[in-house]
């Protein structure tokens, strides 16, 4: 019989892009250790499974939530994410049962949308690991959260305070992301559990490089983030980063061809980034007035304020989401993609020179992995505290200021450009950037320390999985 990792991905698009992207990286370098990814959605257009033969792809049966009584809010949705996989462990169960009688089983990778998954991988027997698609900083502050609920018996909600978490920046409680601040609400709780099991688990895997987080893995390793508890073994085996190829080339790259060297303005927000129709507009301002090429992928306001995927909404009207005569003024210098554009294709391009990020992980790796210094204009989840790692401890970006209600003006977003293409401030940032590419490659080349890591991680997985 074979040996095979299996994989069990949560649904959302960039955590299932990052766990088929470390399945790559598995068959890439260790051909003998088969590979399997069992999955709670059927393939859409966002995993194409049949173009990754070395890879087994198991679908799960169809299951679905029942429907809300009332209009889901964030947080509820999120909850989803922790309940669809604990609805689908009687199913889980029956897969893991009948591969193994055809395969051994030798170790179980979970997103921690997935922590439900451990309790059929623990009857099963089954060393469980982790795979945290975000940052090392952002897994201490995740260790760590069992401490700060103990420690502080209020809900953060109502509270402005700064948390002092080991090896990583202080955090004012405002930064932390929205479903770790009301303990009212099932998800906290959710997010609690997971964080103490994670803790527990054969090991923790993290899209990252050591010498990018060093302070913030040293201080994991060291069990500063787990007090009451022994550390499990942490491989930092990235920058894992998509290397997923569109069919035909998207017109952006063209227009890029025809610019100066490292002279556009690349502006995107994430798979689910939007702004409001006054945002916008000031935005525009501010690019005008900066005088800047610029490249930019926009989508229409969410309607209701909510953030919104914007890809099921109505045919954008770019004349009329904008400054009246911006697109004529700007026609020359400015590129407008609607909805979605090839990100790691442009950030790689040789004619761009800053990225304005919402500060998604997979954006600030792809960034980094291009040499491109950031601008770091953070909107949901954990992207305000990704903000504070990139700007203070990883210093490869600016911050854009935005004052409690999150707008920010045109002209703050004039100066910042400014400052980060013609200050020493600025420089450094880029000379900074620069440096962590090369350090970047260097850990995922041979000998490498993330590909070292890796290495280790598989000779565990065989050494001690299960029979
Ligand atoms: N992305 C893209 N084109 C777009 C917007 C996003 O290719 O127009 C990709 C981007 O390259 C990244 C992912 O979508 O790989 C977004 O992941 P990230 O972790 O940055 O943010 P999230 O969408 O999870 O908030």
């Amino acid at each position: 019989m074979d040996d095979t990792i299996v994989l069990y991905p949560a649904t959302g698009r960039g955590h299932l892009v990052s766990m088929i992207e470390l399945a790559k990286l598995i068959a890439k370098h260790h051909t003998s250790i088969k590979i399997t990814i069992i999955l709670l959605t059927p393939p859409n257009e966002t995993i194409s499974t049949s173009s990754i033969p070395s890879i087994n792809f198991i679908h799960l049966p169809p299951t679905s939530l029942p429907p809300p009584v009332t209009p889901p809010s964030f947080r509820d949705i999120v909850a989803s994410f922790f309940e669809l996989p604990r609805l689908n462990n009687p199913n889980l169960h029956q897969t893991l049962l009948s591969l193994s009688k055809t395969a051994n089983i030798k170790a179980f990778v979970i997103d921690f949308f997935c922590n439900s998954a451990v309790q059929v991988s623990s009857t099963l027997n089954i060393p469980t690991y982790y795979f945290y698609t975000s940052n090392a900083n952002g897994l201490c502050h995740f260790l760590y959260s069992p401490t700060i609920s103990e420690n502080i018996p209020d809900s953060l909600e109502d509270l402005d305070i700064v948390i002092d978490t080991p090896g990583i920046p202080s955090l004012s409680s405002k930064v932390l992301p929205p479903v770790m601040l009301d303990r009212s609400h099932k998800v906290y709780q959710y997010f609690i559990d997971t964080a103490s099991q994670m803790a527990k688990s054969a090991g923790l895997l993290v899209n990252t490089f050591e010498s990018l987080e060093s302070r913030a893995i040293k201080a994991i390793i060291e069990g500063k983030c787990t007090p009451d508890i022994p550390v499990p073994p942490i491989y930092c085996i990235g920058p894992i980063v998509s290397s997923r190829k569109t069919k035909e080339e998207h017109e952006c790259l063209a227009w890029l061809d025809s610019q100066p060297s490292r002279s556009v303005v690349f502006l995107s927000f994430g798979s689910m980034g939007a702004f409001s129709a006054t945002q916008l507009k000031e935005m525009a301002i501010g690019l005008e007035k900066t005088g800047v090429n610029f490249l930019w992928v926009v989508r229409n306001p969410p309607e209701n304020g909510q953030t919104s995927d914007g890809m099921l909404l109505e045919e954008l009207n770019l004349e009329t989401l904008f400054p009246e005569g911006f697109l004529e003024r700007t026609k020359e210098r400015g590129f407008l993609v609607k909805q979605w554009a090839p990100q790691v294709a442009i950030l790689n391009h040789d004619s761009v020179g800053l990225f304005v990020t919402h500060c998604g992980w997979n954006s600030i790796l792809e960034s980094l992995c291009a040499g491109v210094p950031m601008l770091a204009w953070p909107l949901y989840a954990e992207q305000k505290m990704n903000s504070v790692f990139l700007v203070e401890e990883m210093k490869m970006a600016l911050p854009v200021n935005q004052p409690e209600d999150g707008f920010v003006s045109g002209e703050e977003l004039e100066q910042r450009l400014t400052e980060l293409m013609n200050s020493e401030k600025g420089q450094t940032i880029q000379k900074r950037v620069i440096a962590m590419k090369e350090a970047a490659a260097e850990a995922a080349s041979e000998g490498g320390s993330s590909r070292f890591a890796l290495a280790q991680l598989v000779d565990a997985m065989v050494r001690v999985g299960k029979k």
